[in-house]
């Protein structure tokens, strides 16, 4: 009966919605994800269920890097995830990851374990005394492998999907060279590689730099990283590492070469990682309060069809002239589906597929069908208007434009969160705003330490542990001191404690 169809359709719709704003940003954010069909919750704490629609865009995100890293000759291999813990005791100094946040397993069934063994939180220890083996003369180097992989670190800030969890998917990439030049060289090569996966795939803008020295990976020389900003909240996100390691793990696993001299050399090594993280930032950056928005070349479909199925239409007709208008959209390698499903209204499909950001919607009705038309609505802007059968070949172009218009929104975005401060004053103003802050500073790591403990004493905000407790904020870190100083800084003077200034760097509050 019609009316109880009409009312079960409306609850359908008051279920998909999404029903807050962007601007409650948290609790938008854990509706566009799993109404978007991206995340389903599991019952392990900080665990995360991907679904097709999550995992395609992590595997446009492999494809797209393994096509970079090729470029420079790395290969992929897989290593164990399960690390005996003498290896662990022997080299715990140079652990990146806390210990507290190493998952261990101890039982074998009911029995304990003679020796427990740790899930691997990043693989260095475990790669490395493979790579000793390996490495004999200076003709196995360059040696350059990459790995995708799960990695497990036991957080105990509260979890976000995608960007904080406990289990997360990475590539993690590690070189050794012969020469220390060698290796600085493809740090950097690696960082262009990620800004180019945010900006080219995920129409994300970041900022590259150097951390500070206490925020380095430990073990490292340096560690240089892209960082981006979440406009909504104003916090930091650091989007992907690339690590100079210099000779200090070479030297602790005994990893060396006899150059043509005969000479005993130790080598020169990188290490470099990007996570499911990254499709956080860009769900954060894009999505409103509709829901997703994807940007083109990660978006599974990248069309949706709807035929208006109405009374004075042929439906048979309408649905093949939609199939000949695949097929042609399939030639252009675009990826699109049709949504002919009967059992759904055309006004609950729009909201469908509008809450999972398929960029652009190809409406077919009567209209169209006479005319040889197809309307094309963009998630992206809204914007609605026809083309022909023949001109469907710009959709390409059409698609590109969306991307690059979605990047140039999110750099104006990124930019209004970067505010100027002389002084301690107008720091704390621009923090208790939710502005990140870029400053002159002296380079010490007291300093930092100060502005970070001072910060999160005189902030306004507090953060959320896992169990759910509220803790003090962690006040402002050094995100990072951006690769371009645009401003000369010779002369100038630290904004916190006035000594001599060294650097710009930008400081935040970081997820
Ligand atoms: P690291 O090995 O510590 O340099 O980490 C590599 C990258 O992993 C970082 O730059 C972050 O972007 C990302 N990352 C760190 N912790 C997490 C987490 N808990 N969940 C998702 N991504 C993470």
């Amino acid at each position: 009966d019609i009316t109880d169809q009409q009312t079960l359709e409306q609850q359908n719709k008051q279920t998909l919605a999404i029903t807050v704003k962007k601007s409650d940003f948290t609790e938008w954010y854990q509706q566009v994800i799993r109404k978007g069909e991206l995340i389903e919750y599991y019952d392990v704490s900080g665990c995360y269920i991907l679904r097709p629609w999550a995992y395609f865009i992590w595997e446009q995100i492999q494809r797209y890097f393994d096509d970079l890293i090729r470029t420079e000759d790395v290969e992929n291999a897989y290593f164990p995830m399960l690390l005996p813990s003498k290896y662990l005791i022997k080299k715990q100094d140079h652990v990146q990851v806390q210990k507290a946040e190493i998952a261990w397993v101890t039982k074998q069934g009911q029995n304990i374990l003679n020796e427990p063994l740790a899930i691997r939180p990043t693989s260095e220890i475990i790669m490395y005394p493979a790579f000793a083996k390996w490495i004999q003369s200076y003709r196995d180097l360059p040696l350059k492998v990459n790995q995708w992989t799960n990695i497990i670190r036991w957080e105990l800030q509260q979890p976000t999907p995608f960007i904080k969890t406990r289990e997360f998917l990475w590539q993690e990439g590690h070189t050794a060279h012969q020469r220390r030049e060698e290796a600085i060289k493809q740090v950097y090569t690696i960082l262009d590689f990620y800004e180019q996966v945010y900006n080219e795939l995920l129409a994300v803008p970041v900022i590259k730099g150097i951390k500070t020295e206490s925020e380095k990976f430990l073990g490292a020389d340096f560690t240089t990283t892209i960082e981006t900003i979440i406009p909504q909240n104003g916090r930091g996100l650091q989007c992907a590492t690339s690590h100079h390691l210099g000779q200090n793990f070479s030297r602790m696993f005994d990893i060396n070469f006899e150059d043509d001299k005969k000479q005993k050399i130790y080598v020169w090594q990188t290490s470099w990682g990007l996570t499911t993280r990254s499709i956080g930032a860009m769900i954060m950056f894009h999505s409103d309060n509709k829901g997703l928005i994807l940007p083109p070349r990660i978006a599974k479909y990248q069309i949706i069809i709807i035929p208006i199925i109405q009374k004075d239409i042929d439906q048979i007709l309408l649905i093949n002239r939609c199939e000949q208008i695949k097929q042609i959209l399939i030639k252009l390698k675009l990826r699109v589906y049709i949504d002919s499903r009967d059992n759904y209204s055309i006004g609950w499909k729009f909201n469908k597929w509008e809450q999972k950001g398929v960029p652009i919607r190809l409406e077919i009705g009567p209209e169209e069908f006479k005319n040889n038309q197809v309307t094309v609505i963009s998630r992206f802007n809204n914007k609605k208007y026809q083309i022909t059968i023949q001109e469907l070949n710009q959709l390409n172009q059409i698609l590109d434009n969306i991307h690059n218009s979605m990047l140039k929104k999110a750099e104006i975005e990124l930019n209004q969160k970067i505010k100027n401060a002389d002084n301690w004053n107008e720091f704390m103003l621009q923090f208790n705003q939710r502005n990140t802050i870029l400053t002159k500073w002296c380079e010490r790591t007291q300093c930092e330490q100060q502005i970070k403990t001072k910060s999160g004493q005189e902030s306004k905000e507090k953060d959320l542990k896992f169990d759910g407790l509220i803790q003090p904020s962690k006040g402002a870190s050094a995100l990072c001191m951006p690769l371009k100083q645009d401003q000369i800084i010779e002369g100038q003077k630290c904004f916190h404690c006035n000594q001599q200034a060294k650097k710009y760097v930008l400081w935040g509050r970081s997820y």
